[in-house]
């Protein structure tokens, strides 16, 4: 059987968000390894998306309690995170509130 993949308007949004991130962190760059590894961590990145098993209540990844990404590119979104996060205010302010808040719900959901 095919699993079905996530579509709703949460994960939509997530993608969004998780492409302006990786597109912010490869700005820095301007070479040929850089932009093969975009394509391969954008790739990885909207797959996971694509079959999170939470589909539209999916918790940001940043504190999924299940984290379903490889080891390498666990490592590879957390640096990208570290660097694309506090950018985010100034590029995509209205997308960086809604990913906070959305961390900020979930975690509370789960210290009640
Ligand atoms: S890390 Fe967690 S929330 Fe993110 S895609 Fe994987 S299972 Fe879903």
């Amino acid at each position: 059987m095919v699993k079905e993949i996530n579509n709703g308007p949460k994960i939509s949004f997530e993608r969004k968000t998780v492409q302006a991130m990786i597109d912010i962190y490869y700005k820095q760059f301007d070479d040929e390894a850089h932009d093969i590894e975009k394509v391969d961590v954008e790739t990885y990145a909207m797959t996971r998306l694509s079959y999170c098993r939470f589909g539209e209540d999916k918790p940001t990844c940043k504190v999924c309690p299940v984290h379903c990404y490889k080891k390498s590119y666990k490592e590879k979104m957390q640096q990208i995170m570290r660097y694309a996060g506090p950018r985010m205010m100034i590029y995509h302010p209205v997308m960086s509130l809604e990913h906070f808040f959305k961390e900020f719900r979930y975690n509370n959901k789960r210290t009640k």
